[in-house]
Parts: C-alpha cells; sequence; structure tokens
C-alpha cells in the first residue's frame, strides 16, 4: 500500500473515532471514554498527516524548507497552547475557548486567500470540465473566507465581552437587522462577481475578495456585539458551530476530506447546541440573531423590593442537619470561588446523615454550556443526584432548603413573574417554592444579565454573604 491510500484509512479511522467521541460526550457516563476516542483520533490524525507531508515534501523542488519552517510553526503554537491551557483559570475557559474559535476562522481567511492566490489544482478533464471546477474553486474561497472572517471577528467580540473587556449590553445600532441583511446581500453580489469574473489574477478579483473579507469582518462583528445579556450562551456555541463551518470550507479549498468530515462533525453539533440553548432560554434562533434581549430598560433594577435577611454558616448548618430534602443550585459564583470541592464534602457528609441532596442544573448556569456538570464531575458528585431543570423543578414546593451558590439570573423570579423584566420568559429554577432558600455570593450585586433578583428579598430567602468556597467550607466544619 501507497502513502495515500494508508493516509485515506487513517482518516475514515480517525472520523469515527471522532463521532464514538460526540456520542460519548453527550452522557456523563461516558464523557471520559468520549474524551479518550476524541484523543487516539485526532493523534491518528496528526500522525496520518505528517506522514503524508513527509511524504510530499521529498518530491518538493524546494526541498525540506517549507515543510520545516511549518514544523517550527506547529511545535510553537502547539508550546503556547500547552501554556495556555495549563495555566486558564477554570473561570477564563469561556473567553479562552472564544479566542480559540477565532483562531479557527482566522485559519479559513488565510486558507482562503492561499486558494485565491494559488489557484485549484487541476489535473486532466475537457475545458469546460475544468472551467466549472475553476468557479467551484472560487466559490469555495469567498465562502470559506466570508464564514472564517465572521467566525473571527464574532469570537474576538465573544472573547472581549466573557472576559468584561467589553459591556455586555447589546449594540444596538439603527436598523441593525438592515445591516445585517445588507451584509448578506453584499457578501452574494461580491461571490458572484468575483466567480463570473475571467481575469483571476487581476486587481479586480484581489478587489471583490478583499470586500468579501471587509463585509464580513464587520459583519462578524456587528452581530456578536448586537446580542447581548442572556444570550450570550446561544453566541457562546454559534460561534462554536460557525468555527466547524469555517474548518469544513477549509476542508474544501485544501481537498482534505478529514477536515471536511471534522468540520461538519463541529458544525452541526455546535448548530444543535444552539438549538438547545435557545429552546432552553425559550428564545427562537431568530430572534436571538434579531437580538436584542435585555435592551429594555432594567425596570426591575429600579423597583424597591423591600429588606433582606442574613444568616451564618452555623444557622445554616442546623437547618440543613434538620432538613429531609436539600436541593442545591450552583451558579457562575461557585466556578468562580472554585467551591466544587467543599460542596462535594457538605453533600457526602449530609447524605451520610440520611439528608436527600441532589443539585438542579439550570442549562446556561456558568458561562459555557455543560460548566456545572464539569465542575461537580470533577469533584466526583454522583451524577444520579445531579438533575437538570426539568426534572427538579416540580419537586421544589416539597423541598426543605434550596442552596443557590452563586447563582442568579438562573433563579431569578422576575423571569418567570414580570413581563417587564429584560429576562421575561426565560425558564428558570423555580427555587422560591421551597421552605428555606440560601442565597450564597458576595454582595447584593445582579449577575451576568444585570438584573436585580427579587429572590433575596422573599420572606423564606436569606443570604449568606461571603465567598462561596469560604462560607460552604464554614457549613462542612459547622456539620
Ligand atoms: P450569574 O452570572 O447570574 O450570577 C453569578 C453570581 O455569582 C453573581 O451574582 C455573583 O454575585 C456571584 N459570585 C461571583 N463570585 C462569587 C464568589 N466568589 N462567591 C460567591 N458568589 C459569587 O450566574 P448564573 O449561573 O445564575 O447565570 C449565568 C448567566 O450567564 C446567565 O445570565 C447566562 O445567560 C449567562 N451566560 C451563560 C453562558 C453559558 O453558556 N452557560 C455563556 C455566557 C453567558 P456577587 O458578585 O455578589 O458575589
Amino acid at each position: 500500500m501507497d502513502v495515500i491510500s494508508i493516509t485515506v484509512a487513517a482518516y475514515i479511522v480517525a472520523s469515527l473515532l471522532f463521532i464514538l467521541s460526540l456520542a460519548g460526550l453527550s452522557k456523563h457516563e461516558s464523557a471520559k471514554a468520549g474524551l479518550n476516542y476524541g484523543i487516539i483520533g485526532i493523534t491518528v490524525a496528526l500522525a496520518a498527516t505528517t506522514s503524508l507531508v513527509v511524504h510530499r515534501a521529498s518530491g518538493l523542488q524546494q526541498g525540506w524548507l517549507p515543510i520545516g519552517l511549518m514544523l517550527v510553526a506547529v511545535v510553537v503554537g502547539g508550546l503556547v497552547g500547552l501554556w495556555r491551557a495549563r495555566v486558564v483559570e477554570m473561570t477564563g475557559m469561556p473567553e479562552l475557548i472564544a479566542a480559540l474559535h477565532s483562531f479557527v476562522g482566522l485559519a479559513a481567511v488565510l486558507i482562503g486567500w492561499n486558494g485565491h492566490i494559488n489557484g485549484p489544482h487541476l489535473e486532466g478533464g475537457t475545458a469546460s470540465d475544468i472551467a466549472q471546477l475553476v468557479n467551484i474553486h472560487e466559490a469555495e474561497v469567498a465562502i470559506g473566507i466570508f464564514i472564517g472572517a465572521v467566525t473571527f471577528t464574532g469570537s474576538i467580540v465573544a472573547n472581549l465581552k466573557l472576559s468584561a473587556r467589553m459591556k455586555s449590553r447589546p449594540l444596538t445600532l439603527p436598523g441593525k437587522n438592515l445591516i445585517n441583511l445588507g451584509a448578506l446581500v453584499l457578501f452574494t453580489v461580491f461571490t458572484v462577481l468575483y466567480v463570473l469574473t475571467d481575469a483571476h489574477h487581476d486587481r479586480s478579483a484581489d478587489a471583490l475578495l478583499g470586500a468579501v473579507t471587509v463585509v464580513a469582518l464587520m459583519l462578524g462583528w456587528h452581530l456578536v456585539a448586537s446580542i447581548g445579556g442572556g444570550d450570550m450562551p446561544v453566541v457562546v456555541s454559534m460561534l462554536n458551530s460557525y468555527s466547524g463551518w469555517a474548518a469544513a470550507a477549509s476542508g474544501f479549498l485544501l481537498g482534505n476530506d478529514l477536515l471536511i468530515v471534522t468540520g461538519a462533525l463541529v458544525g452541526s453539533s455546535g448548530a444543535y447546541l444552539s438549538y438547545i440553548m435557545c429552546k432552553a432560554m425559550n428564545r427562537s434562533f431568530i430572534s436571538v440573531i434579531a437580538g436584542g434581549f435585555g435592551i429594555e430598560a432594567p425596570a426591575s433594577t429600579t423597583t424597591d423590593y423591600g429588606e433582606h435577611r442574613e444568616t451564618d454558616a452555623e444557622r445554616v448548618a442546623e437547618l440543613l442537619s434538620n432538613a429531609r430534602s436539600v436541593v442545591i443550585t450552583p451558579g457562575y459564583g461557585m466556578a468562580v470561588a472554585q467551591a466544587q470541592h467543599p460542596v462535594a464534602d457538605m453533600t457526602a457528609k449530609l447524605r451520610a446523615q440520611g439528608v436527600d441532596v441532589r443539585f438542579g442544573i439550570h442549562p446556561v448556569a456558568g458561562r459555557l454550556p455543560g460548566h456545572m456538570n464539569v465542575l461537580l464531575a470533577e469533584a466526583k458528585v454522583p451524577y444520579d443526584i445531579v438533575l437538570e431543570m426539568d426534572e427538579v423543578n416540580g419537586d421544589f414546593p416539597d423541598t426543605d432548603v434550596v442552596l443557590v451558590i452563586g447563582a442568579n439570573d438562573t433563579v431569578n423570579p422576575a423571569a418567570a413573574e414580570d413581563p417587564t423584566s429584560p429576562i421575561a420568559g426565560m425558564p428558570v429554577l423555580e427555587v422560591w417554592n421551597a421552605k428555606d432558600v440560601v442565597v450564597f455570593k458576595r454582595s447584593m450585586s445582579t449577575g451576568y444579565a444585570g438584573v436585580q433578583n427579587p429572590l433575596f428579598f422573599r420572606d423564606n430567602a436569606s443570604m449568606l454573604f461571603g465567598d462561596a468556597k469560604d462560607r460552604v467550607e464554614d457549613i462542612v466544619a459547622a456539620l
């Protein structure tokens, strides 16, 4: 067998491993196996690609220089990636992922331009076949650059918003939907002209492709800047999806089947995740893009909800010891405080005392899809007591104590009860129906969506101020 056939076989094996990986990652119990399939798959893919590159290098006129340069870039990039992944805080994960998506977008733009400059690789065929293939190649170039550029600037804005270097409030330019639509029309027109133009290596082709790139860069920026508040989770998974399509587009240009399959897997699973997130937020995909969630004046921030009550760790420990059933609803604050380990200790202690402890996980709790599940799994909380919002929402009236640990927007009754609230209509964990609610946070400040939470002022709620990790450790000590 020659190197090419071995590479093709290895690509098929890698693709299958990636599919197994995604299937594994969809369930707690099989997530670790899924991760391992992914690692093996990418190792097979890298080994096969390297052997192909080395094989091609031996036939290159320029010798080993280009390959050597490429390998240096791969090693430097790999080392930087390894270093960033090692030092990143768990709370910095969302923005790191957004930044990584931007690289996929940038790579797709560069591969597109490279495809434009070098032209298609055509062998044999009649003149009309070749003309058709050239047109297809050019459409691939323009589409790849478009998706890549939208992903690139969109992900940069997402990174800035998630790291709070840019306000999470949506940008609302007048006629913003028209701007988005206009950008799509311009892209279509420029692409058609680019494909139809005969002089491919003259200034006009360069200018048309340059225009496609600029329009797409601006559209990506505007699209994500216009989305704010509670819609950001959908944006994160949407950009994940775009980065997949950008990779698939590069796969077509490079004639690399594995990149096409992998890109399509990322693209479609990201699109499905966006759909699940939209459902969880009770929003339609179009309304997220057409945006404006959270633009209305946050009426509830100015409303006087009365006084809140404070409690302390000893009293909470006593409340918990006397409870029959406890539900813990964690949020972003648990991630910030890295409180998952003491939370797991507290859970084990209470369960040993015969208290029924369960977790209620909101689909957009934290700053990443599955953020809370990852933290709880890391702290070895048993999977069978970690329930989704819909599984636990009906049980709150029969629950003695709810511990809201660093969650805010995801337990806000205004979403269910106040139609003027900027987060009205978003399904939430209905913790206020329990007998007692204890809210762990450091102050009375708002959550990600910037909306005050009337839960804190309810008669059955009390605040336990301080860092969530310290407070949970105090409770564990008191237990
Ligand atoms: P929120 O962001 O609404 O609230 C988190 C709360 O944690 C804050 O009110 C903060 O209060 C508290 N907190 C922060 N640090 C600590 C600490 N060290 N100890 C104790 N408390 C702390 O969190 P939720 O998880 O309820 O909601 C998630 C929000 O993020 C939603 O609006 C969602 O739309 C959005 N989002 C989600 C994404 C996802 O994919 N899951 C992606 C992007 C956005 P204080 O400062 O007073 O301590």
